[in-house]
């Protein structure tokens, strides 16, 4: 069943939205080889409860830490630990916070000292992906035109991965609520688009195979060979005129571009 937000709920999402990428920033004027993701980790946890909020990933269906931390390799739902940051690594930081009875959930990749120019790319096409995907994101519209439009650019032109078994979704007083929205399929399939909805949009791209597996660990998904794999995800809430984006990178990359630990490619 997809709800439906007010304009009154949206507004109060839009809290939640904006203060995950701001836990966000605070995390990458942070991230510098040497620190431990567990580390980055407690920064943004202290950061969400200190603005009154509650990260929404921990203890959900037992996820153990208040952020997913997923590096290099890794997809999704890595957990923080001992694991030591170091140069060329990059790092898939998603967040959840949930404040006033509704959730924000936001991920960024982070590209720590130098990394590859193949590795560049990957991260410069995935976040171009999330945009193409959003400029889709209107009433009218269909689920399956934002998820053909990130495959389009990401799969069939530039030849990257496309994971199958994970998915944005609706978002709201649940973390996921329906519609689940697929990084692929066919223009003009599934649920209208109608006001009011808000979708988490979120392309998972694997620099090789689209494959992913299991880590033993119970939690961490991978690429199954073993190349690197990119995370963006905004929030969006659907209108009648231009997608109307919750969350905001904007201070992310304010702090990313001041870090001087960080690389990313504007170009
Ligand atoms: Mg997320
Ligand atoms: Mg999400």
């Amino acid at each position: 069943m997809i709800r439906y937000k007010t304009k009154d709920e949206i507004e109060i999402m839009r809290e939640s939205c904006l203060l995950v990428g701001k836990a966000h920033a605070a995390a990458a004027a942070f991230i510098k080889p040497g620190i431990t993701t567990q580390q980055v980790n407690d920064l943004v946890e202290e950061f969400i409860l200190d603005n009154k909020a509650t990260p929404s990933f921990k203890n959900y269906h037992g996820f153990p830490a208040a952020t997913c931390i997923s590096m290099n390799e890794a997809v999704v739902h890595g957990f923080p630990g001992s694991h030591v940051l170091k140069d060329g690594d990059i790092i898939s930081l998603d967040i959840g916070v949930y404040k006033n009875g509704f959730h924000g959930d936001s991920a960024y990749t982070y590209a720590i000292g130098e990394i590859s120019e193949e590795v560049k790319q990957l991260l410069r096409v995935t976040k171009a992906s999330l945009y193409l995907g959003i400029e889709k994101a209107r009433a009218g519209n269909r689920i399956g035109d934002i998820a053909n439009a990130i495959q389009e650019y990401t799969e069939k032109k530039h030849g990257y991965g496309v994971v199958r078994e994970l998915v944005g979704h609706g978002l709201g007083r649940d973390l996921h609520e329906d519609p689940q929205v697929p990084n692929y399929g066919k223009r003009g399939s599934g649920a209208k688009l109608k006001e009011g909805m808000v979708l988490a949009i979120e392309p998972m791209i694997n620099m090789g195979v689209k494959e992913v597996v299991h880590l033993s660990d119970g939690w961490t998904i991978l690429t199954k060979d073993r190349k690197p794999s990119a995370h963006f995800e905004h929030d969006v809430h659907i209108t009648k005129g231009d997608p109307d984006i919750l969350s905001s990178f904007e201070e992310i990359e304010t702090a990313e571009k001041a870090n001087p630990n960080l690389t990313w490619s504007y170009s």
